[in-house]
């Protein structure tokens, strides 16, 4: 029996694609040896790869002039090559502190170069976002930099900064492909593959390709974009057991009606849980409404014990990862793509009948 998994990350995946790797593991497709013994330089493992950019492609309507490819390292490593190849003498980086994950990528560029806090949530402790209409790059901005969906805070943009011809970096770690996105707009999206999109391991970078020539020289083989982006991110071993159930996952997100048919379980999942909340007094969202994350569901209860025990009942009931993150205490239930929505109800449900016993 598979638990109802809620876990932040690594998180869960449609049952079909784990049944797909365990199907394929031993022998790929009759060709005699796994995906994962495999060289990545040609054959099996390329053809699979090639794919799996095609499909990110077309899911995203990724144009021609923007690389993709997937990088190790997770999402935390570009945090320094972003500012290592484009915070060069002279430029300032705009950053938004908007939770644990902005903030982290803002102290490590501050490190490297100037950077400027356009917004900073501090004040409401994180659980609001700018206006991003009254947002304005610095003069003498080398990019703006956001984080789409603060998985820890629960908040997510729902629409993003005209920029101008400043460039707009996005971390999209915990909410790729769960609603149509302008690519166009920005000029990199990048986020760790272990929330919405596969197991742990690899880290997707869309890139425009004109800032290549805003980077700095003499960069260092790996943390130099320029080179992973003449070598399709095959510079080094890729992660390939991460890329290849990405790849089936892709897959299944086409079969499941694209990025509108996301989009809509997205919405109609965080609506129940929501809607639970929004009807009790019991159940209470610490984040600005406007702004609440489909993705990440943050909630408290009237007392510490309370959750407590709503963690531990959950828990006997089959239900994983419903535990708030340390930093800020409470629950949060992640609702990313593969959850099937039978599991969401499940919790709609647990949640209703824990109010009627202890509220
Ligand atoms: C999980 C997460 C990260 C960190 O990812 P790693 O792959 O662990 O480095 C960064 N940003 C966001 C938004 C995340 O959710």
């Amino acid at each position: 029996m598979r638990k109802k998994n809620y876990f932040a990350g690594p998180s869960v995946l449609p049952v079909e694609v784990l049944e797909q790797i365990r199907d394929n593991i031993v022998d790929y497709r009759g060709e005699g040896l796994s995906m994962i013994e495999a060289s990545h330089r040609g054959g099996m493992f390329e053809e699979m790869y090639d794919e799996c950019l095609a499909s990110f492609r077309r899911l995203l309507g990724i144009g021609d002039d923007y690389d993709v490819y997937f990088l190790g390292g997770g999402a935390t490593l570009q945090f320094t090559m972003i500012p290592l190849n484009f915070l060069t003498e002279g430029k300032v980086a705009d950053y938004c502190k908007t939770g644990s994950w902005a903030n982290k990528a803002a102290s490590d560029a501050q490190k490297i170069g100037k950077v400027n806090v356009i917004f900073d949530g501090k004040e409401s402790g994180y659980t609001t976002l700018p206006d991003p209409a009254t947002l304005r790059p610095s003069e003498n901005s080398a990019y703006l930099y956001l984080c789409a969906n603060e998985t820890i805070g629960g908040i997510e943009w729902k629409s993003f900064p005209d920029t101008g011809s400043v460039p707009l970096i996005a971390d999209m770690s915990s909410d790729i492909l769960s609603r149509p996105v302008d690519v166009s707009r920005f000029a990199m999206i990048y986020g760790g593959v272990q929330k919405n999109l596969g197991p742990a391991g690899a880290t997707f970078i869309i890139m425009r390709k004109d800032m290549l020539e805003r980077r700095r020289e003499n960069l260092t083989a790996y943390m130099d974009y320029g080179l992973h982006s003449k070598e399709k991110g095959l510079y080094n071993t890729p992660p390939v057991f991460s890329i290849w159930a990405v790849k089936l996952v892709l897959d299944w997100i086409e079969r499941n009606g694209g990025l509108q048919g996301m989009d809509r379980r997205a919405e109609e999942k965080s609506g129940l849980i929501y809607s639970v909340i929004d009807s009790s007094d019991f159940f209470r969202s610490p984040v600005d409404k406007a702004v609440r994350s489909r993705m990440n569901i943050v909630f408290r209860l009237p007392s510490e014990e309370l959750e407590a025990r709503f963690i531990s009942e959950s828990k006997a009931e089959g239900m994983l990862g419903l535990k708030g993150h340390r930093s800020v205490g409470g629950l949060r239930a992640s609702l990313y793509n593969a959850l099937p929505l039978e599991d969401v109800k499940a919790l709609a449900d647990f949640m209703v009948e824990f109010e009627r016993k202890n509220g």
